[in-house]
């Protein structure tokens, strides 16, 4: 196959509808019929003034400006617009929105910056021997024989070899939580899968797996964004010279209505996306939040082995 060369055209100049077939053809994909962009693989078409510091100024300022306008319509839907941005994507309307993966991890990176003062994502060795799951009477004896001497506590004679586990285990918590929480995703879109599959197919709701996975990512993306937001009021609560007990009663009481938000969002959410009525959408709502704490659970105590299991 020989690489056909095909002169540079100006953008400006690119030719008009009807003399398509003797525009040259695509340099990226060899696509016949090139005019501004390529309309197979949508590549610009090359112009000598791309290699001019204007051209670099003005790319950098589009990328930057359409990325925040992007990320800004997406988070204001997101919050604002219960499932707005899950029907809005399967009805096609996908462009002027970050993608739901982009979006989830995206959001999962702020929660990484919270999660240690997030009450249901902070996690350590102390913590799970005294409140597991999996059960601290389980976690203890794994980790007697995982430490030397068989301690499950910074003293006596085997303390320091002990104090010396915790921190390998607490570091490496900290790692393989961040992987291990994507895997809600896909869990949760199986749940919505079962919980929806006795519904009537209808155009514009959810049936297939990965229709159900676009809600999941931007349910995951909203609960994430209302913890992070649980851990930073939690986290300048500590900053702030606020006296006891009324500033903490004021702390509860701010993370209580940021956590309640999230279902009553999930509600309008379902009602939306799945075109239910308030009933039906409110036992939905019931039963993804009862299997979302199950699905925490879980998490919990598969993060307990897996990272016991690898030190
Ligand atoms: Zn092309």
């Amino acid at each position: 196959v020989s690489r056909r060369r095909t002169p540079p055209i100006r953008r400006a100049d690119a030719p008009p509808l009807a003399a398509a077939s003797a525009a040259p053809s695509c340099p990226n994909c060899d696509a016949p019929g090139l005019r501004r962009y390529c309309a197979e693989c949508g590549q610009a078409a090359p112009a000598a003034t791309d290699y001019s510091l204007r051209a670099y100024a003005a790319d950098l300022a589009g990328q930057v400006t359409n990325a925040d306008g992007k990320l800004a319509r997406t988070l204001w839907a997101l919050v604002a617009r219960p499932g707005a941005l899950t029907a809005d994507h399967l009805r096609g309307r996908r462009a002027r929105y970050l993608k739901p993966l982009q979006l989830f991890l995206l959001v999962n990176v702020l929660l990484f910056f919270a999660a240690p003062q997030v009450p249901l994502f902070s996690y350590s060795l102390e913590k799970y021997l005294r409140f597991a799951p999996p059960s601290p009477t389980l976690a203890g004896a794994l980790v007697r024989r995982a430490t030397p001497a068989g301690h499950t506590h910074a003293t006596g004679p085997a303390g320091a070899a002990f104090t010396a586990y915790e921190h390998r285990f607490d570091a490496r918590v900290e790692a393989q939580r961040k992987s291990l929480i994507i895997l809600f995703a896909p869990a949760l879109a199986l749940v919505l899968r079962g919980v929806f599959a006795l519904g009537r197919a209808r155009a514009g709701v959810p049936r297939r797996y990965g229709e159900h996975l676009v809600f999941a990512l931007h349910t995951l993306a909203f609960v994430w964004l209302v913890l992070a937001g649980a851990g930073v009021v939690t986290a300048l609560a500590g900053k702030l010279p606020i006296p006891f007990p009324a500033g903490r009663a004021a702390v509860v009481a701010g993370v209580i209505l940021l956590l309640l938000w999230a279902p009553l969002h999930l509600l309008r959410a379902v009602r939306r996306v799945y075109a239910l009525s308030w009933p039906r959408a409110a036992a939905a709502t019931a039963a993804i939040t009862f299997a979302f704490l199950v699905l925490l659970f879980v998490y919990r105590g598969l993060l307990f082995f897996t990272t016991w299991y690898t030190l």
